[in-house]
């Protein structure tokens, strides 16, 4: 996954990889999962799972509170209410709720199916905490966005089990998915359709997000690979076609930039643009094997559309290197409700993410200037989480409290652990082998049926490398050693210097003057830092709490907005901003102008050694 960053708290990504097809495919009947897109009641859909009979005692039904990737315990259970277990009379069964996500069934051997009503999560204050990109959409006749594990559950033990998913659905709106549908049946009444999926495992249900919706689709083919974009855009602001041309610029030069690594032949984009307040809130995208789910706000221009989503998806779609190619046990044999965490999320995340930069310079859609840019941001934003936390424990430990507030901080550190191997590797080899390289040879070893163990991870790499990797890793990976960055640079002919530069009038980079008083709900002007020169003209202190702006109100739930907004904000224009100081309201008046501040920037060295360019272009361009 990756979130689109706004700046407040910690914004996050997740990935969702994950593993192989299970070989042992006898013939038995598959649960059998059924969802009624028709029937809403008040913005509920009814669940109905139907098992096999069962050979054990009692059962325990489960929703997962975990998915692959989101590297956060959502509890997807809460959003589920009227749960039945019906036997085959037709009689109800007792059955006890262990927790949010679990219920035992006793009479097992007399259990018919489940089934349970599902709210979404869009709808939900504050989305119950779940990321958007993994969330559900319900909006009778509209658009209903299935991310499967928040409809359907498991029986214990049955994980490996074929699945046939059965949606009814109204006539006019139709699936985008990267599934194929099986079969296509017309309803009695003659209104709805009923499509039919058949899946070979309980992660295939929850590994291929279906969006149902008007028709907005449209496909491209990219070498032997088709790409199809399925877009919701309530308010028909953005459609498939007008994000076709970028998605297609951007999935062509990611395959020229990989070159022979094996991937899927077929990939779905799914897009939900979101009305904002009352909408989803979370902007970013959740990858699997062969598809995404991307949120994004519809309210976003084309031309900033456009670069998110290049920056989003081409993250997404890296994931097919890793963990989807690439992974530990940890990863292939997920446990939905207890999950256990691999050491390795620098490589899942950070590499993922580097790649996501990298191959942008790489084939000419950036230059080096902005691609440094972005390095130094990340480095910037990094340095506000503890530098001397080795990147291996806190991604074992990223679900526990201590750890889970730095989970950020592997798109931005795991990024820059990922350029900084780049650049060693391309130093001890004269520039003949980079990091892609690295990964080609993991995923020839290794690949997406072979998970490896997590301590043989890194000795694997220095085998497959140099036997200097390994202090590489001692120093900055499992170790307290910060990455000496401008040591990484100057190999390079890279150097920093500190200027003035242009900055957001909220954002220096992707470091945020304000912050959210999660409390409160109000937007807050920092007070560990310097402001920019409009801010300050504006008579800014720490601590000032924002109002309103121009006369518009502003709080934590539309912080985006006044962003955006901002982004409008026309030199020389009156200003006004409505502040509360010491509990006291102030108006404060400025004209607008170009918010400058000071800034460390990466720039090529003047007349560098000649090694040093060459290993600049190995690194960037090779
Ligand atoms: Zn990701």
């Amino acid at each position: 996954m990756k979130k689109l960053v706004m700046g407040l708290a910690a914004a996050s990504m997740l990935f969702a990889c994950k593993t192989q097809k299970n070989p042992q495919a006898t013939i038995e009947k598959p649960v059998l999962a059924q969802l009624d897109l028709v029937n809403v009641e008040n913005d509920k859909v009814w669940v109905t799972v139907d098992p096999a009979e069962f050979k054990t005692e009692s059962t325990i039904f489960n929703i997962p509170k975990t998915v692959p990737g989101t590297y956060s315990e959502d509890n997807y259970g809460k959003f589920t209410e009227s749960f039945k277990a019906i036997d085959y009379k037709g009689n109800e069964l007792s059955f006890e709720k262990i927790n949010d996500n679990s219920y035992k069934i006793e009479k097992a051997a007399n259990l018919d199916k489940v089934m349970y009503l599902v709210n979404d999560s869009f709808d939900w204050e504050e989305e119950g905490g779940v990321y958007s990109m993994a969330g559900t959409n319900i909006l009778k006749d509209k658009n209903f966005l299935l991310n499967l594990h928040g409809f359907v559950g498991y029986f214990d033990g049955m994980t490996e089990k074929k699945y046939q998913l059965e949606i009814v659905r109204p006539e006019d709106l139709v699936a985008g998915t990267s599934l194929t549908i099986a079969s296509t049946k017309n309803s009695e009444e003659g209104n709805s359709k009923k499509d039919v999926y058949n899946l070979d495992r309980y992660f295939e249900v929850i590994d291929n997000p279906i969006m149902y919706s008007k028709p907005d689709t449209t496909s491209f083919m990219v070498e032997n690979m088709q790409v199809l974009l399925s877009v919701y855009s309530p308010n028909e602001k953005h459609s498939a076609q007008t994000l076709k041309p970028g998605m297609e610029k951007m999935i062509r030069a990611q395959k020229e930039f990989l070159g022979d690594i094996n991937s899927t032949d077929k990939y779905a984009i799914l897009v939900y643009l979101s009305e904002g307040e009352g909408d989803a809130s979370n902007y970013g995208a959740l990858e699997h094997h062969t598809s995404t789910v991307v949120v994004m706000p519809e309210s976003m221009d084309a031309s900033s559309l456009d670069k998110s989503m290049t920056d989003i998806v081409s993250h997404e779609f890296f994931h097919i290197i890793t963990p989807l190619g690439i992974h530990s046990n940890e990863v292939h044999y997920f446990d939905y409700n207890d999950p256990k965490m691999s050491k390795h999320l620098w490589l899942y995340e950070g590499v993922t993410e580097y790649f996501a930069n990298l191959f942008q310079v790489n084939q000419g859609l950036i230059d080096n200037k902005e691609f440094y840019k972005r390095m130094n941001q990340k480095i910037t934003t990094s340095k506000r989480f503890d530098d001397t936390v080795p990147f291996t424990l806190m991604s074992e430990n990223i679900l526990t409290d201590e750890y889970k507030d730095s989970y950020y901080n592997v798109y931005l550190k795991g990024a820059l652990i990922g350029m900084a191997l780049d650049i060693r590797l391309r130093e001890l080899s004269g520039g003949n082998m980079g990091i892609l390289d690295l990964m080609k040879k993991l995923n020839a070893k290794y690949g997406k049926d072979k998970p490896f163990n997590d301590d043989e991870l890194i000795p694997t790499i220095v085998e497959l490398t140099y036997p200097e990797i390994q202090n590489f890793f001692d120093q900055y990976v499992t170790g307290e050693t910060p990455i000496p960055y401008d040591e990484f640079f100057a190999k390079a002919g890279i150097e920093e210097q500190e200027q003035m530069t242009e900055v957001g009038f909220f954002l220096k980079g992707q470091q945020p003057y304000i912050t959210a008083n999660q409390e409160t709900m109000q937007i807050v002007f920092r007070g560990d830092t310097e402001f920019n020169t409009f801010l300050k003209e504006l008579g800014i202190e720490g601590g000032d709490v924002i109002k309103r702006a121009n006369g518009e109100e502003y709080n934590v739930q539309n912080v985006y907005e006044l962003i955006r907004k901002s982004q409008e904000w026309k030199e020389g224009d009156d200003f006004t901003m409505t502040i509360v100081r010491n509990e006291e309201e102030m108006q404060l008046k400025a004209k607008v102008s170009t918010p400058m501040d000071t800034q460390m920037t990466l720039s090529e060295v003047q007349n560098a050694d000649g090694d040093k360019i060459e290993l600049r272009n190995a690194w960037l361009k090779g």
